[in-house]
């Protein structure tokens, strides 16, 4: 079960609606039980693509972040971005550059008239959903 908090989801959103048309992205950090994973605070990063249709995320700012993680005892759990245009799932491009097979993979798809986010792993070329809870 993958637990996400109400807080981080508005974060995301509102990162997400400010940076249209661009991707926006970022990790997920929080931690690990035996029965789920638990995000309770994202780290927004810079898309060096300044591109709607997909993102890199700047390689310095994640080890800056990734420190901050290990300061606060948190751990890496993944990561996220928006499609601004297109669905909540994996791109060919997300699933071709995917590089974590125990990371989770946040899509935040801001096409329809509500958002709706998903998460994913993405193993071997193929993807497959993750049940998420928002929580307080
Ligand atoms: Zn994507």
């Amino acid at each position: 079960m993958l637990k996400l908090s109400r807080s981080c989801l508005r974060q995301i959103l509102a990162q997400a609606k400010e940076h249209l048309p661009i991707e926006a992205c970022g990790l997920l950090a929080g931690s690990i039980t035996e029965d789920s994973l638990r995000i309770v605070e994202i780290f927004p990063m810079t898309n060096l693509d300044q591109s709607p249709e997909h993102f890199s995320m700047d390689p310095k700012e994640q080890f800056a972040a990734v420190r901050e993680m290990r300061r606060k005892g948190l751990k890496l759990l993944g990561n996220y971005h928006s499609h601004p245009n297109t669905p909540a799932r994996p791109s060919a491009e997300d699933i071709r550059l995917a590089y974590d097979p125990e990371g989770i993979y946040m899509i935040l798809s801001l096409q329809g008239e509500e958002p709706v986010l998903k998460a994913f792993k993405i193993r071997h070329g193929a993807y497959s959903e993750i049940l998420l809870e928002v929580v307080d």
